[in-house]
């Protein structure tokens, strides 16, 4: 354990080459259609400038971030042909930063259709974009009504190089889900009206669809970063993060005794507990008092009691106590105890809990083994900056 471990609560340890392999498996599945990568979110909390290059060395060319800011951040560590495409688009009065930093908007509005298309005129230059249409969402991207304003209006899309006609599915992970072909007929209604025009609507789950999902260019994020994609299916995707918080101490309580704020545990019979420090500062949502678990050795120890800023209590009762002893870690996310488990004990998703990760944590990122100068046989720990 180096100083900066040995001074953290927990550490964070984010597999590149896991990821790497996911987009390689993900690539594999959409047959001639381009897998870009999604990168909100700061690549879902486990660190965009990190995992961006690792996806980029191996050739992926095409990044999704939600917001401007994110784009400019990712612009830097990219190579200048990959193409970044802000989801959320321009927005109002920051147009032109789009242009100055080389960022292509998703379309998602007449508004923001008709203000690219005002900045195009003025620069004397055809601008690139996505145009998302709405498929039954409700959130972003045009509906019918507005799609019906533009396509008659040659003032407005000639100064527009319009890449992909995108949509957004609302259910992909529930294979059966009559959501799913209903929007893929609506897509293909839409598409109809721009002829020609390649089309992309699958994320993670999407492609897991099928063939008929995947049109030219797909937007996997969750299952880069280890998500399950498909509800009630084994996971084939490798897992990524694990997080191993550290014991503080721990101690013996008799039946009768309580644990944690509004005293909402009382032993029953003589428990070992042990205190961690991971709390809802960290992402641990409260929501996972007295129903989260940990993990020592592969032995499950449940969290008993309320989970605190700073810490949880776990009861640790018939651990060896060589394990409990101040600083052993507990594993928090695990291969027995994956993301998706963790999520479901909170009454939430992967994505949440991802992107919820700390920034208290220290951080180890491992790097992808044939991307190191040399072969070593060791994985090989890249410390974050
Ligand atoms: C977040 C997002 C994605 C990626 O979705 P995953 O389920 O994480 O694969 C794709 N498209 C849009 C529009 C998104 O907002």
């Amino acid at each position: 354990m180096n100083a900066d471990m040995q001074r953290a609560g927990a550490i964070l340890t984010i597999d590149l080459d896991a990821v790497r392999d996911n987009h390689r498996l993900l690539r594999a599945r959409t047959g001639g259609a381009v897998c870009a990568a999604v990168m909100k979110a700061d690549a879902y909390g486990l660190g965009a400038q990190q995992v961006a290059p690792v996806l980029a060395n191996d050739g992926c060319r095409h990044f999704f971030v939600a917001h401007l800011d994110e784009g400019i951040r990712l612009r830097a560590v990219l190579p200048p042909d990959a193409e970044v495409f802000v989801l959320h688009g321009p927005p109002v009065g920051a147009e032109r930063e789009f242009v100055a930093h080389n960022l292509i908007p998703v379309l998602n509005s007449l508004q923001q259709t008709t203000a690219w298309s005002a900045l195009a005129r003025q620069m004397n230059a055809r601008l690139p974009a996505l145009l998302q249409v709405d498929t039954g969402m409700s959130r972003m991207g045009m509906p019918d009504e507005e799609i019906d304003v533009l396509l008659p209006d040659a003032e407005i899309l000639a100064p527009l190089e319009l890449r992909y006609l995108m949509s957004h599915l609302a259910c992909a992970e529930v294979q059966d889900h009559p959501m799913n072909a209903a929007q893929l007929r609506k897509f293909h209604a839409i598409r109809a009206r721009f002829p020609a025009m390649p089309a992309c609507l699958a994320n993670s789950s999407g492609i897991f669809l099928g063939p008929d999902y995947h049109f030219d260019l797909v937007r996997p994020g969750a299952a880069l970063y280890g998500i399950a994609p498909v509800a009630g299916m084994a996971n084939p995707m490798r897992s990524v993060v694990r997080l191993q918080g550290k014991i503080i101490q721990t101690r013996t309580i008799r039946q009768g005794d309580y644990v944690g704020y509004g005293i909402s545990y009382s032993a029953t019979g003589t428990r070992d507990i042990a205190t961690v420090a991971v709390g809802y500062a960290d992402g641990w949502l409260r929501a996972m008092s007295n129903r989260g678990a940990g993990f020592i050795d592969g032995v499950r120890v449940p969290f008993v009691g309320t989970v605190s800023m700073d810490s949880i209590t776990l009861d640790v009762t018939g651990i060896d106590k060589a394990k409990l002893a101040a600083g052993a870690l507990v594993d928090l996310i695990c291969p027995e105890h994956p993301v998706d488990a963790v999520a479901a004990l909170a009454g939430s998703i992967g994505y949440e809990i991802l992107t919820s990760l700390g920034r208290r944590y220290h951080r180890e990122y491992l790097a992808p083994q044939d991307d190191l100068p040399q072969a070593a046989s060791n994985r090989t720990a890249l410390r974050a900056a």
